[in-house]
């Protein structure tokens, strides 16, 4: 067996027994890289770093110590601050940003004892479904190379799916950690919001953004996520309660599986309805109850989350002026000029509609009509969400409406990607913990994923449940 095509749990596994080091993983780690670099996973490889790292993971583990993540090779999104290495947002604004500090998560997988191999591209800004709104060049599909990676972390996923790392780290605002994951066959997990800090994530909407794991394997997503959660007083919204509220489910007896229409309707391809319908038969068989349940508001969610993370991101942006943060274009001569050139230069199309969107929907005259609205929208999506899952442990529905689409695609028909985050954004806006899971392979190969979503906090009956999935059906 490859070094690579082990789990993350089945390399720390092997280097605790000795058979073999993390320079040994993490070397054949960054060959992966180099033969893989046309999928455009990484942004930055931090070659030299991650060997240095894992010389010391090995010198530390010959020295008895044990840690969870000690010597495993892991991705980290380039919006994730890593101090001494660059991180761009996959933007030209940041292209030569070294952040002079570690990301609270960061911190926490040093402390774990990974090596980080990389930062992993993206959609700029964490703005796109596709991971093709990179300003460097785009992601592709792990399993097909003429399909889209999936965003916003989509060299997140793609890293994983194909073994360029054990795991990575990815955010999720509106669905950018599980549609990737469900693009190219991973799983991946978006925690309770304020369960993982934000310390140290380059904001895009800062009521929605979580960071969290994407692995090849559920127990390895846990492994990670173990590590990277917890308080952070550095994090205003960081939960300083109980965050293990969930339980650890073996069997399915007793057990109630919701299922609201709202994630089976129209544009829904036929393929992806089977396969979780398939999935829900499964738990069906394994002695789980199935309810029936209902997201009333599930309409406004999608046009509630353009209007409130455009908003919070034409704020969050404005930060980038060419002064305090970012690059400044050539040949100025006022203020004006540093801001309006500087803004122009180096933000994305995708970026800058962004912008104008959330500025017009604050504007004063209409932000009554939509920013106000779509406020109140979110405590209808939110309250609906708790009344379905106060009647069952997890809902399950797809993670998104298609399988990963064309290349290109996004670019032509923006709104037409604004709609494919229908089923990931609803979860966002309530502050709930997410898993998509691959639930199969639609007829041209292309991967599928399954979504369970629960209760705040609950992220390991979601874990639970996945992998008894996992286990029956998985690869
Ligand atoms: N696709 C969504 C967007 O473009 C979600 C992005 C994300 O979760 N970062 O806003």
């Amino acid at each position: 067996m490859k070094i690579t095509d082990m789990t993350l749990l089945g390399l720390v596994r092997a280097m605790d027994a000795g058979e073999v080091t993390s320079v040994e993983a993490t070397e054949a780690t960054l060959k992966e890289t180099e033969e893989k670099k046309d999928l455009g996973a990484y942004v930055t490889v931090c070659a030299e770093r991650a060997l240095e790292e894992a010389k010391a993971a090995d010198a530390r583990r010959r020295a008895g110590e044990r840690l969870p993540l000690l010597g495993v090779p892991i991705a980290v999104k380039d919006n994730i601050c890593t101090e001494g290495v660059r991180t761009t947002c996959a933007s030209r604004f940041l292209e030569n940003y070294v952040p002079p500090y570690d990301a609270f998560v960061v911190k926490k997988l040093k402390s774990a004892g990974a090596v980080t191999v990389g930062k992993a591209n993206m959609d700029e800004f964490a703005m796109g479904s596709g991971s093709e709104y990179s300003a460097f060049y785009p992601v592709k599909n792990a399993v097909d190379k003429t399909r889209v990676a999936g965003g916003s972390s989509g060299g997140s996923a793609v890293a994983a799916a194909s073994y360029q790392a054990f795991a990575a780290l990815g955010s999720d605002t509106g669905g950018s950690i599980r549609q990737p994951a469900s693009f190219n066959g991973v799983v991946g997990l978006k925690p309770t919001y304020s369960a993982v800090s934000r310390n140290g994530l380059i904001a895009f909407a800062s009521s929605l953004d979580q960071i969290g794991p994407i692995a090849r394997t559920v127990g390895d997503c846990r492994a990670v996520y173990d590590v990277i959660k917890g308080h952070d007083a550095g994090d205003s919204t960081s939960y300083a309660g109980d965050l293990d509220k969930g339980e650890r489910v073996t069997s399915l007896k007793g057990r109630r599986i919701g299922v609201a229409k709202e994630f089976f309707g129209e544009g829904l391809d036929g393929e992806v309805r089977a396969a979780v319908e398939r999935a829900i038969a499964f738990y069906a068989e394994q002695g789980a109850e199935i309810v029936e349940t209902s997201i009333r508001s599930f309409d406004m969610a999608l046009a509630c989350y353009y209007i409130l993370s455009s908003a919070e991101a034409s704020s969050n942006l404005s930060r980038y002026d060419g002064v305090k943060y970012g690059r400044r274009a050539e040949g100025c001569r006022t203020i004006d000029d540093i801001y309006y050139k500087s803004r122009t230069e180096f933000f994305g199309a995708e970026v800058k509609r962004r912008i104008m969107l959330g500025n017009f929907v604050l504007s004063s005259g209409y932000y009554d009509a939509f920013y106000l609205r779509a406020s109140k929208a979110r405590t209808l999506i939110k309250r609906d969400f708790e009344q379905a899952l106060s009647g069952c442990d997890a809902l399950i529905g797809p993670t998104a409406p298609t399988t990963a689409y064309r290349s290109g695609m996004s670019e032509a028909d923006p709104a037409a990607a604004y709609l494919g985050d229908v089923y990931t954004v609803p979860v966002n806006i309530a502050g709930l913990p997410a898993i998509s899971v691959p639930c199969g392979n639609g007829g041209s190969g292309l991967p599928i994923g399954m979504q369970l979503i629960g209760r705040p906090f609950c992220e390991e009956t979601l874990l639970s449940l996945a992998e008894i999935y996992e286990k029956e059906c998985g690869r």
